[in-house]
């Protein structure tokens, strides 16, 4: 890019952004007959998914299937995996756009992101939608709200919330001006996106570059099939070469390779605890190379609990829980593992409960009668079998439902619900990531002590929700809890945050609480330089304060 767009006077304004309508996928509806047909085109092929570098699309010799979790005999596509040579020439492409990229007015960037929310919500909709249900086992309803309508929100709300920082300006006194030139970062973000949320990964390469940076992407190769789509929508939206350079291949080989580079800016990263801490650790390894001190920003895990108060509205907390644990298999970061329910509800629930859990529909995504589908890959299926295996060992632990694995035709986990007598149990503290949930009673007059023990069970920190009546007790909750989570619920799920309501992100080992969906996300990847301008500059050192004679 030689020509710089900056011939025109005005104020851009972004247009107020709205939360993208999901469709409800009726059987028979004109939408759910789209999505089939999407379906039945991408099932009749084996897609190449190349990389994408300096506006090229890419491919190496050596590749990975990427097959239906529900089918996994299925293949869908070949992710080509990059060596190091390919990762080097994504950080030169990064760091050659740069200086156009960083210098094209806002508003020209905000207008490619703004054209690629509508291609999110039109013209590539469906695909999305279809991708996301056959390479991530999402129903129709999971892959709507995910790649179709929260990928275009992020794409609209950052645009609206980039225009409130620009505008945000300092005031000055008389006869000066103040400015805060909103930068980027200098060098390039590597962004590092997990498999469960399409629009995580069409998010976090896309906000820094709102923000002027340029940037590697690493999406997951568990979600390789629908990112593919994402960046092709954001090649059509306009994007120029080397702003977002996408590839495939092993998240540790490329983030070796980029976070030893001197250039290294920072990272955009939402995935596992454990991976995020060993990033971390690289770019502390490294820091002695850096031209910068880096901004490591990192969304991570959780262990999402539900507080039933004996106040609780017992219909209401039956369905958070049954829709917190299992909708998309657990796999939602905010997803409820654990919950403390006062024993006067649980009489009220358990029996429904077990029944419902019991009889919700595993299977093909794909189909209209699916509630629960596959886990992401046999890796998932086999931790989650050993976790519950262990589980059922326990003489803490009984088991109410499912409790078995069924690998053959597909990845299915049955939804499994456990009642633990031990609140310190593994299972109330770590995270699995899958259809399970265990679920300890306490007695109704012990809500004060239950919420001590709530607070310190896990190392997590990302969601919560009580279900209470008494406010008393929900104010009492908010307070022992305040350090619990990055978001609290009351008398609601725990999954379900919506672009420009509820941002999101936990503290603790759940991630650094930048806050996805707010300006704070922004805000960590520019750097301002302060611009001070003096009208009537000094013309005399001296003060009035001083005494010096006459001179
Ligand atoms: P993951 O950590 O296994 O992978 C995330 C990304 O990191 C992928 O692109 C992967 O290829 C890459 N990666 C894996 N190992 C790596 C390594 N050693 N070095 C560098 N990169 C590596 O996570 P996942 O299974 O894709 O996603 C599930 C996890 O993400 C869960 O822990 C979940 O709680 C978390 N998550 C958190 C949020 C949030 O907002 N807090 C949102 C979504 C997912």
């Amino acid at each position: 890019m030689t020509q710089q767009s900056v011939s025109m006077a005005g104020n851009f304004r972004v247009p107020a952004p709205h939360n993208e309508p999901t469709r409800d996928f009726a059987p028979g509806s004109p939408e759910s007959k789209a999505v089939q047909e999407e379906i039945a085109r991408i099932s009749s092929q084996v897609r190449d998914l190349p990389h994408y570098i300096n506006g090229n699309w890419t491919t190496s010799e050596e590749t990975q299937d990427v097959v239906s979790p529900h089918d996994h005999a299925k293949v869908l596509g070949r992710i080509s995996l990059a060596d190091e040579a390919t990762t080097r020439s994504a950080i030169d492409a990064a760091l050659a756009a740069h200086h156009d990229w960083s210098r094209t007015p806002w508003w020209d960037r905000a207008a490619v992101f703004l054209r690629a929310a509508d291609l999110a919500a039109g013209k590539y909709r469906d695909e999305l939608v279809a991708t996301t249900m056959l390479g991530q086992s999402k129903t129709f309803h999971q892959a709507e709200i995910d790649a179709a309508c929260e990928t275009a929100d992020f794409f609209r709300y950052n645009a609206h919330l980039a225009q409130q920082i620009y505008q945000d300006q300092p005031p000055a006194l008389q006869g000066e001006t103040n400015l805060i030139d909103q930068r980027p970062l200098e060098g390039f973000v590597l962004a590092v996106s997990p498999f469960n949320f399409t629009a995580i990964g069409a998010n976090l390469p896309t906000t820094p570059a709102l923000l002027g940076n340029t940037v590697v992407w690493k999406p997951s190769e568990k979600a390789a099939l629908s990112n593919d789509v994402v960046m092709r929508l954001l090649e059509e939206a306009g994007l120029p070469p080397g702003v977002i350079n996408m590839v495939h291949g092993s998240g540790r080989d490329v983030s070796d390779t980029a976070m030893s580079h001197e250039d290294f800016a920072g990272l955009s990263f939402t995935g596992s605890s454990e991976v995020f801490r060993s990033l971390w650790k690289t770019a502390a390894g490294n820091i002695d190379r850096y031209k910068a001190y880096p901004r490591l920003v990192g969304e991570t895990g959780g262990k999402n609990a539900v507080l039933a108060h004996p106040t609780a509205d017992a219909q209401a907390v039956k369905i958070a829980l049954v829709r917190g644990a299992y909708e998309y298999q657990g796999q939602k970061c905010s997803a409820t593992s654990r919950a403390y329910v006062a024993r006067s509800i649980w009489n009220e629930i358990k029996d429904d409960l077990v029944e419902t859990v019991k009889s919700l529909p595993v299977g093909d995504t794909t189909k209209h009668e699916t509630y629960v589908g596959a886990v992401i890959d046999e890796n998932a299926l086999r931790r989650l079998e050993g976790v519950i295996e262990k589980a059922k060992g326990l003489d803490s632990h009984t088991l109410l439902a499912g409790g078995t694995v069924r690998p053959e035709t597909g990845w299915f986990v049955d939804p499994t619900l456990f009642e633990t007598t031990d609140p310190e149990a593994f299972t109330m503290s770590e995270e699995f990531f899958g259809p399970l949930l265990s679920v300890y009673v306490f007695e109704d007059e012990e809500w004060d002590s239950i919420l001590e023990l709530v607070d310190r069970a896990s190392p997590y920190a990302l969601t919560l929700a009580v279900f209470a009546s008494d406010r008393v007790a929900i104010s009492h909750a908010l307070d022992v809890l305040r350090n619990t989570a990055g978001m609290t619920y009351i008398n609601d799920k725990t999954t379900g945050a919506l672009m420009g309501q509820v941002s999101f992100g936990g503290g603790r080992a759940s991630g650094t609480n930048d806050k996805t969906g707010s300006r704070l996300a922004l805000q960590r990847w520019i750097s301002g330089r302060f611009v001070h301008e003096n009208m009537t500059p000094a013309q005399d050192w001296r003060y009035p304060y001083l005494s010096m004679g006459e001179m």
